[in-house]
Order: C-alpha cells, then sequence, then structure tokens
C-alpha cells in the first residue's frame, strides 16, 4: 500500500520551503488582502448566529459519535447507496482509487472528464495519473481552473487560487485562452471563463466530484459550492464519479441541520451556500445515468487509532483555521507541501502519511490557539500539533538526535533544583562572548536556527532566589541595628 498526499512525501521541510515565499512580497499581500476579506464576513455572520458554540457542540458531537461507529456507518452507506442504483467502490490507497476512476472512464468509453473542486482528487493526484492513462480532466471551478491553466498548485483549501490576484488571472487567462485582450475586471474574467467551460459542460459525458457530506441513512452525497459550474458537472454527464474520504459519513440527513449551518458560514462567511446539491443513487430521465462512489482511506484508519489525535478526522474542510492562522497568513499554502495547508494540514498531512513524512509540519505553528477558536466542529488543533510533536520526537527520531539528546539533558537539569543553580551558574559564567548589551544575538551550531529570527534576553546577574536571600539577609542586619 503507498499512502499519497499530493507530494508532501517529497517536498522540502516546512521551513526551507517557506524561507523564499516570505521574501514574495506580492503574494503575500495577496493571501492577505484575500483571508482578511473572508474573515471579515465570516465573523459577520456569526455574530449573527446567537447558537453559534450550540451549534459547534453538536457537530463536534455528531462527528465524535460517528467516527466510534465508523465502520457500520460506511457499510450503511454503501447498503443504501448500492439500493438506490449508484455503485460503492472502497480504495485503500491513492494508487487504487485512482486506478479504479480510469476503470470507469474507460468502461464508459471515455477519454475526458469534467470535475468540481475536490481537494481529494489533489491528494490523489488523480489529474496526473488519469493523464498517464490517456483521459483529460477539465477543472471546472474557477480557481481550479487558474491553477490547472497556470500549471501551479492550490494554495488554500476553499479558494486554491488565493495566491493571485486578478492582473495574474488576466495574464494566464490571456495567454492559455488566446485572447489578447482580455480586461481584468471580475466580470471580464468570470465571462472568460463561463465561455471556456461552456464547450465542455455540453460536449464531455462523465463529471467528478468529491462530496461535503455523505449521508449513511439514505446513501445521499452532499455537495454545496458557490458557482453553479458543480452543479453543471452533476447533472449534464450520464456518468458521475463522487470521489470522498471515508470520514466524510454522517449518520443522518437531519445532521445536515447542523453542518450546513457551519460550513458556509465558516468556509465563505455566506449565511448559505448558493448551491447546495443532495442526490441519492440514480433517477430515470434525471441527471447521470450511472453513479459511482470511491470510498478513500488512504491512511485515514491509522489517524483513527490515535485516540488522541483522531480529532482530525472531524474536519468539514472550512479553511477557517487558514485564514485566521498567522503562520499561513505570511507563507501562503505552498510552504506545506501537500493539498492540505494551514493548521489543518499541519495535523492531517504527516498523520496520513504516517509519521515518516512532513515532520516539519507540527512545527509550522506559533500555538497561538486561534486555529481552535473558530474551528467549527471543535477540533482542538494546539493540542493535537503537540501530540504530533511528541510523536516525532518519540517514533522518529533517533535517541542520539542532537535535539532529543538535549532535550534529554534539559529535562534532567529541570529536576533538580540543585542541577538547575549549577547550571545557571555556569551559563552566567559562559555567556560572555555571546552577548553584548543585556542580549543573545548569536549563539553557535544548531542553537544558532533560534537566535537566527530571534534575540534572547542574556542571563541576569543575580537570580531572583539569590536577590531575595540578600534582602532577607539586609532585612536582618537592618534589624540588628
Ligand atoms: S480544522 Fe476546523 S477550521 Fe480547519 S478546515 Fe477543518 S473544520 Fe475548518
Amino acid at each position: 500500500m503507498t499512502i499519497r498526499v499530493a507530494d508532501a512525501a517529497e517536498s522540502p521541510s516546512f521551513q526551507k520551503a517557506a524561507l523564499p515565499l516570505l521574501h514574495d512580497t506580492q503574494l503575500r499581500a495577496n493571501v492577505r488582502h484575500a483571508t482578511d476579506v473572508i474573515q471579515r464576513k465570516r465573523a459577520a455572520v456569526v455574530g449573527e448566529t446567537p447558537d453559534w458554540q450550540e451549534l459547534r457542540e453538536a457537530a463536534s458531537a455528531i462527528k465524535t459519535h460517528t467516527l466510534r461507529h465508523l465502520d457500520s456507518y460506511l457499510l450503511q452507506f454503501e447498503q443504501a447507496c448500492t439500493a438506490a442504483g449508484g455503485h460503492v467502490h472502497w480504495a485503500s490507497d491513492a494508487d487504487e482509487a485512482n486506478r479504479i476512476i480510469a476503470d470507469i472512464v474507460r468502461q464508459h468509453g471515455g477519454k475526458q472528464l469534467i470535475k468540481i473542486k475536490t481537494m481529494t482528487s489533489d491528494e490523489t493526484k488523480l489529474n496526473d495519473a488519469l493523464e498517464h492513462e490517456g483521459i483529460r480532466a477539465h477543472e471546472t471551478d474557477l480557481a481550479e481552473l487558474i491553477i490547472q491553466l497556470g500549471h501551479d498548485k492550490p494554495s488554500h483549501i476553499v479558494v486554491p487560487a488565493l495566491h493571485k490576484n486578478r492582473n495574474q488571472v488576466r495574464e494566464i487567462f490571456r495567454e492559455q485562452m488566446h485572447l489578447p485582450e482580455l480586461g481584468n475586471q471580475p466580470e471580464d474574467l468570470t465571462a472568460a471563463a463561463r465561455h471556456y467551460l461552456r464547450e465542455k459542460f455540453l460536449s464531455v459525458n462523465i463529471g467528478l466530484c468529491g462530496a461535503n457530506f455523505l449521508v449513511a441513512e439514505t446513501g445521499g452525497v452532499c455537495i454545496v459550492e458557490s458557482e453553479g459550474n458543480g452543479r453543471m458537472c452533476l447533472t449534464l454527464p450520464d456518468v458521475l464519479i463522487s470521489l470522498a474520504g471515508i470520514e466524510k459519513i454522517i449518520p443522518t440527513f437531519q445532521d445536515l441541520e447542523v453542518f450546513l449551518q457551519l460550513l458556509p458560514r465558516s468556509a465563505t462567511g455566506e449565511r448559505m451556500n448558493p448551491y447546495n446539491s443532495l442526490w441519492t443513487g440514480v433517477r430515470q430521465n434525471d441527471g447521470p445515468k450511472h453513479f459511482h462512489v470511491v470510498l478513500l482511506d488512504n491512511g485515514r484508519t491509522s489517524v483513527l487509532a490515535d485516540a488522541e489525535a483522531r480529532q482530525t478526522l472531524h474536519c468539514i474542510r472550512c479553511a477557517a483555521c487558514l485564514n485566521t492562522c498567522p503562520v499561513y497568513r505570511q507563507t501562503g499554502g505552498h510552504a506545506y507541501g501537500s493539498s492540505y495547508a494551514g493548521p489543518v494540514g499541519a495535523i492531517l498531512t504527516p498523520q496520513l502519511l504516517g509519521m515518516e513524512s512532513a515532520q516539519s509540519l507540527p512545527y509550522a505553528s506559533s500555538l497561538c490557539g486561534a486555529c481552535y477558536e473558530v474551528c467549527p466542529v471543535k477540533i482542538n488543533i494546539p493540542e493535537v500539533l503537540i501530540h504530533l510533536r511528541g510523536r516525532v520526537v518519540r517514533e522518529q527520531k533517533s535517541a542520539l538526535d542532537a535535539e532529543a539528546l538535549a532535550m534529554k539533558t534539559a529535562a534532567a537539569i529541570f529536576a533538580s533544583r540543585r542541577r538547575f543553580e549549577a547550571a545557571q551558574r555556569i551559563g552566567r559564567l559562559g555567556q560572555w562572548p555571546v552577548v553584548s548589551n543585556g542580549w543573545v544575538k548569536n549563539l553557535p551550531g544548531m542553537l544558532g536556527n533560534w537566535t537566527r529570527v530571534r534575540d534572547l534576553r542574556a542571563l541576569p546577574q543575580q537570580t531572583f532566589r539569590g536577590w531575595w536571600k540578600q534582602r532577607v539577609k539586609d532585612g536582618k542586619q537592618a534589624d540588628h541595628a
């Protein structure tokens, strides 16, 4: 079995990848502007929802319950979907999912398919796998179209081209759609995309989507979107394939009442998405004639096995944690090397990969807790980050690793007052070569990574305990006098 999460296993560490991006002022301005706009809209619609906290509690409880009984809910979904005329396929990893989808396309004699935005297909690198089989995938979501035509990578879960501004989009469309006179106003760009996509909608007979929710009770699938291009993909083709992670399941149709209030408000700052599509199996003379659901594991069951981190699978991919994260807002999404950027990517990607790769991601956080505050399903991301940092040290680093040895030494020093005071004395004596005006500016060796981006106060000449002792002594002397 080969678990793949886009190119995360081969990507450089977050710290390395982030450095050049921090110098890209245009990218940082684009990310800051877009996330500010979404955050303002979110705050307004959340502020007018009096039972917001109760909704978050309810969503968290539904997800906790579902994951506890995931095996039976998945089987219930399969049974209900099959009874309604759908076909359910099980994929243990990314390659198997891609193979199943390529086979379905071939069985229906297709050479092309139209796609709704689905980060799960980015996770499995579906487009590349289909291309390899001679099948062309056309993205129809505006942001995904920009990414595809610009040979770029998504940088945000909800708005994958958030790092591009209007002028950059115009350049891509001008070149790729052969429209030298194209303007840069939103209506110019959407009209160009509409014209370009219309021909695909009318000529390609196989559609592919993800799933926001899979309803176990009915075997139904729910997709919410803002543009309407998705609705075209869901209704026009004869064959529809849905690729969904196994954690997308919810038990009942009524549970949607909770999630359809939380998701649009958290993701795009809307009370309701303009397009909410819900369908179950196939119906005669109405929509696709063949419907397939591919249920993807790709490391999710091992996330489920970790009691402290399994809350990661509660995620409904709203991206509210990305928009608020001070780290994501500085670097954008490409530094995470995964389809899942920001705080959720920092906890999801390494876990899907079994903690063998992407080990720098749990450290890509200031642990400020802003992500936890906005998460609509109450995932305690800082708690999971700390847990994963522990796993990186315990499971992946050798006992002789310099950092592990330093931590062990620090633990031994902090465990004994005598050792701690001795270390302070040695530190005070030994720090003079690196101290300037009361600050340590450049530590030697690997410790230099710390002072490269921070200043550190020098150890004071007198400890609090020493000062107190002195004070008591002076007081006694004064009494005697
Ligand atoms: S972790 Fe929470 S806030 Fe972040 S994308 Fe998932 S549901 Fe949204």
